[in-house]
């Protein structure tokens, strides 16, 4: 037996490196295991999201709307940028040097907190130990507590199967070394979206085919609607209800065929991302003499606090149930590590903002108009376009609306929904508002800068109570 610890974490992704950091915070002697190897070749921390997620399409989606913006839309402001070309090789350089910053920055922060990297493939075994393979070489390493956090891997679809070439996953589709003619993107959801406005922008003609016959389900049927339209005018041709039954990889490309309300349909294109969601990575994250509880989907069982059905083994992030995201993740392991100290941490899973970083983005936190009715909960909605600010005028930023959902009683903020220019950023005032059980009236009378966008949350509150200030015709009954 080597080393112990007080505790292993398996996975550096923003979940385990996050908990790692925390425990060592708290005092303990940490591990953490990781066998992601980066682009470079060489071993690397911060798992899907540092590496191939978040922040790697974060600065696609930049570069491509700078490149967007001057194309298309630095006429209407004076500047005569006729000659803009376009460097792909330097774009992806730009983003793997943001990703080499970023997982160098987290083996620093190991480092400063003495939190020890093995390198290497883990696994549970009985007792609270870790079995570490690497290089064929196999250590097993003590610890009284485990956090599990193996993260996700993205869902395979017998009729598209992934060749890393002509066929993509979300990785492929961040280093295509030049702009496809055509891009097919199966899967309408939040990566389709981001990747497919990524090269969209960059010039490829994107075809959306998504199964189900509404588009983006759990936001708010307002907003997923002028998304739509919005998407739609961008020239992404996002086609519902289609059933992808074969692709067929040729020289020049890839033939895929598809059913929808009109039969059976076939397109011809140079690349196909396939995005149809991820599945968790759980497959030999323990023995199976643990007993680990594993539900049938591969997702590990936990409790509200993130405990396993074995002692001292807890799970966090995509590889337990709730929504795979990064922020989910990070606290999820902040309170495991809390817990393990003695104290007594919550994460309300009701108040995890989600984004779309889409031109315009699209936040939300807390319960859409729908979920309340079918909830029979009697609520009031503000809402306010920010076309009717000053700074949205200014900045070129006039699509899109904020939405404030409040309790009709309590005037409690139960949701709210933004699409427009920075809803990533403006949702955080809204889930700060929602994490104190603030009210509209709490924004309504809080004090926002003139002229930001933030005015048009403040507005959207005061319309809660028939009241914003910017805005004719919607009076009190
Ligand atoms: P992961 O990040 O998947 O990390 C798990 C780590 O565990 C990996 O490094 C893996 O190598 C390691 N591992 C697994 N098994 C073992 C083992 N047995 N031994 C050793 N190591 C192991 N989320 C957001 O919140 N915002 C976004 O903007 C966003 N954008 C995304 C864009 C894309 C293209 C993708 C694919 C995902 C995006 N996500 C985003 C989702 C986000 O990346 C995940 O929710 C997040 O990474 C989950 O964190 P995690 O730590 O649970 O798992
Ligand atoms: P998703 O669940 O967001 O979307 C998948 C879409 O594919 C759904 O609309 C689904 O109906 C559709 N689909 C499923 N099977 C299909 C098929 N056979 N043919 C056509 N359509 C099909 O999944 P994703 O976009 O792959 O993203 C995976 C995860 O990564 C998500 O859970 C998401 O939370 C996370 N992520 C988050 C962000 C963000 O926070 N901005 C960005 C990217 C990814």
């Amino acid at each position: 037996m080597s080393e112990s610890y007080d505790v292993i974490v398996i996975g550096a992704g923003p979940a385990g490196y996050v908990a790692a950091i925390r425990c060592a915070q708290l005092n303990m002697k940490v591990a953490v295991v990781e066998s992601w190897i980066g682009k470079n070749g060489k071993p690397a921390l911060g798992g899907t999201c540092l590496n191939v997620g978040c922040i790697p399409s974060k600065a696609l989606l930049d570069s491509s709307e700078r490149y967007h913006h001057i194309t298309h839309e630095a006429d209407t402001h004076g500047i005569d940028a006729r000659g803009v070309r376009l460097d792909i090789a330097r774009m992806l350089a730009r983003k793997d040097a943001v990703v080499e910053q970023l997982t160098s920055g987290i083996a620093g922060l190991f480092k400063a907190n003495k939190i020890e990297w093995l390198q290497g493939r883990g696994k549970l075994l009985v007792g609270q130990q870790v079995e570490v393979t690497h290089d064929e070489n196999t250590s097993v390493y003590a610890a009284s507590h485990v956090i599990l956090a193996s993260g996700s891997l993205p869902i395979d679809i017998p009729v598209a199967p992934v060749d890393g070439e002509r066929i993509v996953d979300s990785s492929g589709a961040l280093d295509f070394a030049k702009v496809p003619d055509k891009l097919v993107v199966i899967g309408g959801g939040v990566i389709g979206l981001e990747l497919g406005s990524v090269w969209r922008r960059l010039g490829a003609e994107v075809t959306v085919l998504e199964a189900m016959d509404r588009f983006l389900p759990m936001a708010d049927q307002q907003v997923s609607r002028d998304a739509l339209k919005q998407f739609k005018s961008q020239g992404l041709d996002i086609r519902l209800s289609a059933k992808v039954t074969g692709s067929q990889v040729t020289e020049s490309g890839v033939e895929v065929s598809y059913d929808d309300a009109n039969g059976a349909q076939a397109l011809d294109v140079d690349k196909v991302l396939v995005a149809v969601g991820r599945r968790p990575n759980t497959s030999d994250i323990a023995d199976p003499d643990t007993g680990l509880n594993v539900d049938e989907r591969g997702f590990i069982e936990v409790d509200q606090q993130c405990r396993t059905n074995l002692p001292g083994v807890y799970a966090i992030g995509d590889c337990v149930r709730g929504p795979m995201l990064a922020h989910k993740g990070s606290e999820e392991g902040v309170a495991v590590a809390e817990l393990i100290a003695g104290q007594q941490p919550l994460v309300d899973h009701n108040l995890i903002p989600s984004v779309v970083y889409t031109e315009p983005e699209i936040a939300w936190v807390g319960k859409t108009e729908q979920q309340l009715k079918e909830a029979g909960t009697e609520f009031v909605s503000g809402q306010f376009p920010f076309a009717a600010t000053g700074r949205a005028l200014a900045v070129d930023a006039t699509a899109g609306f904020v939405k404030v959902i409040a309790d009709s009683t309590t005037d409690r903020v139960l949701g709210v929904h933004v699409i427009g220019r920075n809803a990533s950023e403006l949702i955080a005032e809204a889930v700060v508002v929602m994490a104190f059980e603030g009210t509209a009236e709490d924004i309504a009378r809080t004090v926002h800068a003139h002229p930001t966008l933030s005015e048009a949350m403040h507005e959207a509150a005061l319309d809660v109570d028939f009241r914003a200030i910017h805005k004719a015709g919607r009076k009190r009954r």
